[in-house]
């Protein structure tokens, strides 16, 4: 499954971040055929119509969709030149499919900073600048090679567009700008180079670790919002979140709900860094469970029936689908019947989010 790796300078609360992250018991029990590795948290996606569809369909449970983040400890200046963990910490990146950088932004005179003072622009320059030279010296690697092919086929139109392609990205790196945020403006075809598995192409999601009392501070987010513009930002405070997942839900909601808050730092994390990843999500529903699958967007009826099982794809004759506000509207699967809401979708039909799904298929 996708994963997003969790960075961040020392000292800026990965650590306590993730622990929050991996308190997650009840997701646990509920996945047992996940494998949970030690540096692995699995978090579940908020969604609030699976309860609804638990409430219509009498679900004894509610499974939602889970994303993995990855801890990847290590980044300090000179990662990119093997300094430290450097090189494992890369090859770590590099098998992520998303990037989350942690950025301390909260005033604690008894934790340190490693530069010294708190400024959430020159951490995320510091981690950014990293990640730019390890790509660069991929290209370095990669050119003469490209160049080679390019010149010896040169009808093969392919080999000249990804040299074009590399030599594009060189340039934006050059210019100090990482590939997700400058390949559009750079004309950066990453589609083309993307077997160099570049670090910078990844997407980004950038998490502030704000003292409690900033997270109320409308300005101070505005102004960390346009440090990482186009990027998502995410406000929390990495020790409160920690608290939060060792108490029951009720008691959750209660301490959200008097700092003025509908939802955790983690469950928006999960959200964004779901959509991040570009997946989606349909629903199925019955007496056992309520459960939202987990698909990328554009994914067919048959490769959604795979995700559950691969013999639901193989033998797949046609899905049963009807669109979750349709159901909720008419109340029931045979109130929706009846007024004619649920469609018969075939092999080509690509999936919408919010469909709610049965199956047919040969066994
Ligand atoms: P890491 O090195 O990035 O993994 O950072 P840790 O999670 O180990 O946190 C470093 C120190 O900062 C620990 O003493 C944490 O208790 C403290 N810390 C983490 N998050 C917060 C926060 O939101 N507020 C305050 N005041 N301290 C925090």
């Amino acid at each position: 499954s996708l994963s997003i790796g969790i960075v961040g300078l020392p000292n800026v609360g990965k650590s306590t971040l993730f622990n929050a992250l991996t308190k997650n018991d009840a997701l646990a029990a509920n996945y047992p055929f996940a494998t949970i590795e030690p540096n692995v948290g699995v978090v579940g996606v908020p969604d609030p119509r699976l309860d609804k569809l638990a409430e219509i369909f009498g679900s004894a449970k509610v499974l939602p969709a889970t994303v993995d983040f990855v801890d990847i400890a290590g980044i300090v200046r000179g990662a990119s030149v093997g300094e430290g963990l450097g090189n494992q910490f890369l090859a770590n990146i590099r098998e992520s499919d998303a990037i989350c950088q942690v950025i301390r932004a909260f005033n604690d005179p008894d934790v340190t900073h490693v530069d010294g003072d708190i400024e959430p622009s020159r951490d995320i320059e510091t981690i950014n600048t990293e990640l730019i030279l390890a790509d660069l010296q991929t290209l370095e690697k990669a050119l003469p090679r490209l160049e080679k092919d390019a010149k010896r086929n040169a009808k093969d139109k392919a080999a000249q567009e990804t040299l074009e392609a590399a030599r594009a990205a060189q340039q934006v790196l050059d210019s100090g700008k990482g590939l997700y945020a400058g390949a559009a403006e750079g004309g950066v075809d990453t589609e083309r180079i993307r077997e160099l598995n570049l670090l910078t192409v990844k997407p980004f999601i950038y998490v502030f670790n704000l003292d409690s009392d900033e997270l109320a501070d409308e300005a101070l987010r505005a102004k960390l919002s346009e440090l990482v513009a186009p990027a998502e930002a995410i406000f929390l405070d990495a020790k409160i979140e920690a608290e939060l997942a060792e108490l029951e839900d009720d008691e959750a909601a209660e301490l959200l709900e008097s700092m003025g808050q509908s939802e955790s730092g983690l469950a928006q994390l999960a959200r964004v860094g779901f959509a991040t990843l570009g997946l989606q999500t349909y629903l199925t529903a019955g007496p056992k469970e309520a459960r939202a699958w987990t698909i990328r967007k554009g994914a067919t009826a048959p490769e959604a029936a795979g995700v559950i099982h691969t013999d639901f794809q193989r033998g797949f004759i046609k899905a049963e689908i009807v669109s979750y506000d349709d159901l909720v509207e008419a109340g029931s699967m045979q109130a929706a019947r009846a007024a004619g809401k649920v469609r018969m979708e075939g092999k080509d039909y690509v999936m919408a989010d919010g469909d709610v799904v049965e199956f047919r298929f040969n066994v």
